[in-house]
């Protein structure tokens, strides 16, 4: 069993805390590894080392910048598969999956690879008689990134490629349940020739996190996990000052409409429910049968629930792996149950699955709950696992009604082949990302992924634009260089424009 160890100033150190955390791998369900959990002193230490680096990254010319992004680009595109097995490995994902997220945090990569075009300001020339005003943005200073255990690759990927394109160093608080995919990133990064302390990855649990959010050389803090942790960060990173996005969690709702397509709705919401484990915050949880769609729509999501493969994440033959630890899968399987006594129809039930050569595993079937009403605790809960809740609606506004009655606004989604519905669905929802016959709208990376409402708090979304605004402060200059007999004719006035 080996342990794994903090990344600062380019090399790994076990700091100085004697803590320490499991690692299980969520297949077989024994421990595989033990994490250290930093202490405020080793958060210390990563902080002085980024900021001491900024000192000079910040300075590094654009095209340096870019040559890095794109070497790091190179070296994560070589080494999908390494990645996607540490991952399958700890978080439990099957390979292709995780293949998967390695792909989509590389298409960030591949955006902050254009760090020059981005951060192109704008010049107005003559604002005013001999007068030209500029714009430009600067990176920030040291860069915090925490980050949940359901991506632990692309989601850090998300931050850390944008805040350190802009010219910031950055400080990664991955999850203790899936820490190695950091580190073995870290080491890409100094591959790719990025100056030792301008990445590090401190590991750690709460006590980490709150040093963090107390560092008074911390200029930014990005969250992404649950609503609970993120309303608290958002809360506390705020108090000190920072510049702070925490993302939370989702009930993502998929409304069926009779006019779709039902095998293709069937197919893309067993799909949607189940893959990963239904440990996606993009995952649909909620699908909403209106009227005649209902009955049908059951009984061929319940067929296709029932064919899906659970194995180990490493067998190629899985289509879906274990959920990430024996905790999560006592609670989902909990919750489960809470809907039967609740009076909900038990449609699939995915409870005490075992795995043939597996049977320590922490897997959950896939699990199809019909008649669910929005006061049941599988509805109001976010699950995070393998649950498809279906609710009953008349019609598409009673549908958008429910998805604006819930809390969270991550994600949703419409399968229809009505322009008009689509449409009066898109602008009627208080939803951040929304997909029309598309489960699963994560937007590309040159457009910002966030949600509404309790799934996000802080006005910026991740990556893409805003991710550039997010990582940068702008300035804007008002310059003259007057000819020397114009450099008379000061006024006490307020300045126009003349
Ligand atoms: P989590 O909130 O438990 O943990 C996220 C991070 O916060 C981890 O790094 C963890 O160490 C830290 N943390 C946990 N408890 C803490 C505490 N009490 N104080 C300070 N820090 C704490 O989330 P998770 O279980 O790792 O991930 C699943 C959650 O993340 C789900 O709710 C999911 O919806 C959400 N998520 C949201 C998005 C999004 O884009 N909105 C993306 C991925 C995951």
């Amino acid at each position: 069993m080996s342990t794994i160890e903090h990344w600062i100033g380019g090399e790994f150190t076990a700091g100085r805390s004697t803590r320490k955390g499991p690692v299980f791998n969520p297949a077989t369900g024994e421990q595989q590894h033990e994490v250290v959990l930093a202490a405020p002193a080793d958060v210390d230490a990563a902080v002085a080392v980024a900021r001491a680096a900024f000192e000079e990254w910040s300075q590094a010319s654009l095209s340096r910048r870019a040559k890095v992004l794109f070497g790091f680009r190179e070296l994560v595109n070589a080494r999908v598969k390494d990645l996607a097995e540490i991952i399958s490995d700890e978080h439990g994902k099957v390979l292709s999956d995780a293949a998967g997220e390695v792909q989509r945090g590389l298409e960030v990569i591949e955006f902050a690879c254009g760090i020059p075009s981005l951060l192109k300001g704008s010049y107005s020339d003559q604002a005013s008689t001999g007068v030209d005003v500029f714009s430009f943005r600067e990176p920030l200073g040291v860069c915090a990134g925490i980050t949940p255990f359901n991506f632990p690759a692309m989601v850090p990927m998300w931050m850390h490629p944008v805040a350190i394109a802009c010219g910031n160093t950055f400080v990664l608080k991955p999850s203790e349940r899936d820490p190695s995919a950091s580190n073995y990133v870290a080491r890409l990064w100094q591959e790719a020739g990025l100056p030792d302390g301008v990445f590090n990855v401190v590991h750690g649990d709460k006590e980490a996190v709150d040093a963090i959010l107390r560092h008074p050389d911390i200029a930014a803090v990005s969250f992404v996990g649950s609503t609970p942790i993120a309303r608290y960060i958002h809360e506390q990173a705020s108090a000190t000052g920072k510049r702070v996005q925490a993302l939370g969690g989702a009930k993502n709702h998929a409304i069926v409409l009779p006019d779709a397509d039902l095998d293709f709705a069937a197919q893309h919401l067993t799909a949607a429910a189940f893959g990963s484990a239904g440990e996606r915050c993009m995952a649909i949880s909620a699908a909403v049968a209106v009227g005649a769609a209902g009955d049908a729509l059951m009984d061929l999501v319940s067929r296709k629930a029932a064919e899906v493969v659970v194995g180990p994440g490493r067998d190629p033959r899985s289509e879906m792996g274990p959920v990430v630890t024996a905790a999560a899968r006592d609670r989902i399987e909990s919750l489960i149950g809470s809907g039967e006594q609740q009076g909900a129809k038990l449609l699939v039930d995915g409870r005490g699955l075992r795995v043939p050569g597996h049977e320590n595993g922490f897997f959950v079937g896939p699990t199809v709950i019909d008649q669910v009403q929005p006061t049941m605790d599988v509805y109001t809960e976010e699950i995070f696992g393998p649950v498809l809740s279906v609710v009953r609606a008349d019609d598409v506004d009673a549908a958008i009604d429910l998805i604006n009655s819930n809390p969270y606004g991550n994600g949703t989604a419409i399968f229809t082949s009505s322009g008009e519905a689509a449409r009066r669905f898109q602008r009627g929802v208080h939803v951040g990302m929304i997909g029309i016959n598309v489960p699963i709208p994560v937007p590309m990376a040159y457009y910002s992924f966030g949600g509404w409402k309790d799934s996000l708090f802080g006005d910026k979304h991740i990556h893409g634009p805003e991710g550039v605004s997010f990582y940068t402060r702008g300035k804007v200059v008002t310059s003259r260089w007057p000819h020397v007999s114009h450099a008379s004719g000061a006024s006490l006035h307020f300045p126009t424009a003349s």
